[in-house]
């Protein structure tokens, strides 16, 4: 696992107090820390407070989402980055080869205990609304309460990104766009369509890139990070790209 100084640093800065910071590490030298694990550039945990907290951090940016009523940022996720800088973690993926040695009876009793214990049937039973109704959903809640671009930001992140069709990605980055929700120079709409425009460029379909390029034209206070990708994919074949930008000269 990469450990990044810097990044860590300017996270400390700008998302925990010098109290949070303090508190997480008291919280983790008296083993409230219960479980962490580290999977996929993120740590998971479970960490006792008033309750025992789901505790998640982005090793991306050391944002964390918590259970507990603070729900980000909060004594909790720093507790478990502390566990994390300490090399006190267990890894994602040994878990997963753990389970690979097992028989698909050991599974599915495994599978059966989690979906009974958390009443998790919704979640493994087919849906009806698709994936974007999900996202301009949740969009649409950010001016109710502001935490909402952090439920946002893991639903983009978990389940969107992974399982959204071009045609998708594209619709939701012109809502976005259009949305008066996220205001223009916040962090939190860069990372937003920063993780939007990584996806997009990385499948590395001409005709979405494109089109994507065209939708940030129109929203350019909001989407302009779609340029930078734009210029970088295309500053290796300067045939194509001055193909596609004449066109919003
Ligand atoms: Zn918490």
């Amino acid at each position: 696992m990469k450990y990044k100084s810097s990044c860590l640093e300017k996270a400390f800065e700008t998302i925990y107090s010098e109290k949070i910071i303090e508190r997480g590490k008291t919280y983790y030298k008296n083993n409230l820390v219960k479980c962490c694990v580290v999977f996929k550039n993120k740590i998971y945990g479970k960490v006792v407070g008033g309750d025992l907290y789901n505790t998640v951090v982005d090793l991306e940016d050391y944002s964390g989402l918590c259970s507990c009523p603070y729900e980000y940022n909060c004594k909790h996720a720093y507790a478990l980055i502390e566990a994390y800088l300490n090399k006190n973690y267990i890894d994602g993926d040994e878990i997963f080869n753990n389970l690979r040695k097992m028989s698909k009876e050991e599974i599915l009793k495994i599978l059966e205990d989690i979906i009974v214990k958390y009443n998790m049937w919704y979640e493994i039973i087919p849906k009806k609304g698709s994936l974007l109704e999900e996202g301009l959903s949740i969009l649409k809640l950010i001016p109710y309460e502001e935490k909402n671009i952090y439920t946002f930001k893991s639903f983009l992140e978990n389940r969107f990104l992974k399982n959204a069709k071009n045609e998708e990605l594209l619709e939701l980055l012109e809502e976005i766009g259009k949305s008066e929700y996220i205001e223009e120079d916040s962090e939190r709409l860069y990372n937003i369509v920063d993780s939007l425009a990584n996806e997009i460029f990385s499948r590395n379909n001409k005709n979405t890139i494109k089109k994507a390029f065209e939708i940030s034209k129109k929203y350019k206070d909001k989407l302009w990070v779609i340029d930078d990708y734009y210029y970088d994919y295309y500053s290796d074949s300067e045939e194509d790209y001055y193909d596609y930008s004449k066109e919003f000269l």
